[in-house]
């Protein structure tokens, strides 16, 4: 065979999109020559390297897409703060079988117990395992949902909330909707049901949603279709910010009567 140039070989992996061979290509050589591979594990171990890049960029890729407003990983989720929280749920959850299935994820509890950095943490792990991601504020959401009705592209928004095979919807129930903007998460609810997975943090009990979305019509129409397949995690515990100032002595400690949270199931 004759000898290839290195700008034809730069130029060939560069047709078959294996750039990140292309550029590391002398200290991989050298790699593989030290660790005397024989030929086959040598391309294994090309192919590995090739196989890192696409998926980190796909990574971070997604990560953009997904419009998380914070970082917040599992690791740094400290499980024993929250004793009402099954661990191991939490890490079922994170393999993302929920959302292979389609099924909703409702984080209920108060303020502070750490709904929307599990909720975060959850999304992060979803995009590692490979799944699309949005994450959006409730209040946003419904928002958006009612400008583009304004301006006949509803059906455009819709399809832009229902494409990722995850979607997340932080504090809702913080305020309530009002009829119109009930209805529009109706649709969405309805539009995803069946395709794609939820994941909906709230601060109040589904039996107060209700008065979430002022219309017990419409909150049973959306719960009919969360609830049928879901998982309902309900945190009560202490607030992890109060938490945080009661150790270093800024807050006392709550009566115990003062602990009941407003979520129950
Ligand atoms: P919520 O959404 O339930 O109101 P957050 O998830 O915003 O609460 O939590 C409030 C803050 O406390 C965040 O900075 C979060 O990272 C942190 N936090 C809450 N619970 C925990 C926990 N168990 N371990 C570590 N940090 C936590
Ligand atoms: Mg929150």
């Amino acid at each position: 065979m004759a000898a290839v140039t290195t700008e034809e070989l730069d130029r060939m992996l560069t047709r078959l999109k294996l750039t990140a061979i292309r550029d590391q290509l002398d200290s991989l050589l050298d790699e593989a020559v030290r660790g005397e591979m024989t030929l086959r594990d040598a391309l294994a171990f090309l192919c590995q390297r090739e196989i890192a890049r696409k998926d980190q960029r796909r990574i971070d890729m997604s990560f953009g897409l997904a419009k998380f407003p914070f970082v917040r990983d599992l690791g740094g989720f400290d499980f024993t703060a929250q004793p009402s929280l099954d661990r191991g749920q939490i890490r079922d959850l994170a393999t993302g079988r929920f959302i292979a299935n389609g099924d909703a994820l409702l984080l209920l509890g108060p303020p502070g117990v750490g709904k929307s950095h599990l909720a975060v943490a959850l999304g992060r792990e979803a995009i590692v395992a490979g799944y699309t991601v949005l994450f959006t504020g409730a209040m946003e959401l419904v928002a958006n949902l009612a400008k583009a009705q304004a301006d006949g592209r509803l059906e455009e928004r819709l399809t832009h909330y229902t494409k990722p095979k995850l979607l997340i919807v932080d504090e809702l129930g913080y305020l309530p909707l009002d009829p119109d903007a009930a209805h529009l998460f109706f649709q969405l609810v309805s539009r995803r049901y069946g395709r794609g997975a939820m994941l909906v943090t709230s601060n109040r009990a589904v039996g107060e949603w209700g008065r979430v979305f002022g219309d017990a019509v419409v909150a049973t129409a959306i719960l009919d279709r969360l609830l049928h397949h879901s998982h309902v995690i309900t945190i009560r515990g202490d607030s992890y910010r109060l938490r945080e100032k009661r150790r270093s002595g800024l807050l006392q400690k709550p009566a115990a009567a003062h602990e009941t949270t407003t979520v129950s199931t």
